[in-house]
């Protein structure tokens, strides 16, 4: 059994990044740049307003003020959109709207708040200085510029801006394929009846949720009740096919706990089996050629605690981004919280919310690994280290935020 930091250095070790495809950058959001992005274009694309005003002069404002406005023959409009031709002289002002182009011969922009325009012209109430509410065409990038560096990850932002440097395709860590074999005699799909001792199978529905998330492309899923034939028959499908390969069930030492024999027989190389961790603690993981296998005990509490802590870093490593772990962060129990002196990690399902100045967090219920109800309602998992064995109310603990 080893603990929980080991068994997540040891996944991490064994990820490796996805090869480069070039996808549409519309399609790009949470994938990583694998190649440097160049601008062909300046950003702004031209010298444009920052304000609703009047291209002038800014020498023409000298000693402008509200007693002494200086006044200034307008010989334009310039509507976001145009383009103008004229040149602004001395004792010119050229109405300007935001985001318009800067006539040639202005060198900065008035608010219209401090001006009054009667009968083509226009009284200007305020000094402005050289280069005032202009936005120049470059100086946020310049042609030939990097625009966004490799490994980047893309954001709703980032596709934005690559919408701006006029990009159609783009290259990027290529995503995870993954497959799903759910094992157990017990389990039946959603579309079948319900029979006295059978149950839903609630795992790959879970496990296809939360993939969907990370941009996995999800191959497979099989239901293999407990049959070592049947186990191996579908895990051999999906084995050289998938990135990823998360099967549920069985991998404890029950009777009919298959799981392990039949990878072995495969050729799957065992990296670890077992985690000192409440839940999942029967959790394996292993590895043939590329493709990494994750064995996750049945309970569906265990599956999503394995998924949150282990395979969504593995998952994430796999198209390069950096960020692989949940967001951390450290707040006052609410209630007291006992637990048993077996040196494992609990990861319990709480809730966390900002109270004044810190945050506070509690238990949203029952913990057992069959319960999904308390998972259902929490938005963390509170980390309970190996070493503890009572938490009272008012200590402080770890949090790990789920991923909303
Ligand atoms: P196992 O890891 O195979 O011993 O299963 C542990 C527990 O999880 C048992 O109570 C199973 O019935 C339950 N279980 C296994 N697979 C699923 C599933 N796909 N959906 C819901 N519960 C499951
Ligand atoms: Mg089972």
């Amino acid at each position: 059994m080893i603990s929980v930091e080991e068994a997540k250095k040891k996944i991490i070790e064994n990820v490796k990044t996805s090869e480069t495809i070039e996808i549409p950058f519309t399609e790009a959001e949470g994938f990583v740049l694998s190649k440097d992005i160049i601008s062909s274009v300046n950003l702004p694309y031209f010298t444009n307003s920052q304000m609703d005003g009047y291209a002038l002069k800014s020498e023409d404002t000298k000693g402008a003020s509200e007693t002494n406005p200086v006044k200034l023959k307008v010989i334009g409009e310039i509507k976001a959109g145009d383009f103008p031709n004229y040149i602004v002289k001395s004792g010119d002002a050229a109405k300007i709207m935001t985001g318009a182009p800067i006539p040639e011969g202005a060198d900065s922009v008035i608010m219209v708040e401090y001006t009054d325009e009667n009968n083509g012209f226009v009284n200007i109430v305020k000094e402005v200085f050289p280069k005032e509410f202009i936005r120049f065409e470059g100086e946020e990038i310049k042609e030939g510029e990097i625009a966004l560096k490799k490994e980047t990850e893309l954001n709703p932002a980032s596709i934005g801006f690559i919408a701006e440097l006029g990009i159609t395709n783009i290259k990027v860590f290529g995503e995870s394929k993954v497959s799903i074999v759910v094992t157990g005699e017990e389990v039946i799909g959603l579309d079948e009846e319900l029979k006295p001792g059978k149950i839903r199978d609630t795992n790959s529905v879970a496990l296809a949720s939360v993939l969907r998330r990370e941009n996995a492309e999800l191959l497979y899923i099989a239901l293999a009740g407990d049959d070592p034939v049947e186990i191996r028959q579908k895990i051999s499908k999906c084995l050289d096919t998938s990135n990823l390969l998360l099967i549920t069930g069985g991998v404890s030492v029950g009777d009919y706990d298959y799981v392990k024999d039949v990878l072995k027989e495969l050729g799957v190389k065992e990296i670890f089996w077992r985690v000192a961790q409440k839940p999942g603690g029967p959790l394996y993981f292993g590895k043939k050629n590329e493709t990494l296998v994750f064995g996750l005990p049945g309970n569906p509490a265990s599956v999503l605690v394995c998924y949150y802590e282990y395979v969504r870093p593995a998952l994430r490593r796999m198209i390069g981004r950096s960020d692989v772990h949940l967001l951390g962060l450290v707040a006052s129990l609410s209630e007291e919280i006992g637990k048993k002196q077996d040196g494992k990690t609990y990861f319990l399902r709480g809730w966390v919310e900002k109270e004044g100045e810190k945050f506070c967090v509690k238990p949203t219920g029952a913990q057992g690994s069959h319960i999904l109800k308390s998972f259902a309602l929490s938005n963390c998992l509170i980390i309970v280290p190996s070493d503890v064995n009572h938490l009272p109310s008012g200590s402080t603990v770890k949090v790990h935020l789920l991923p909303v």
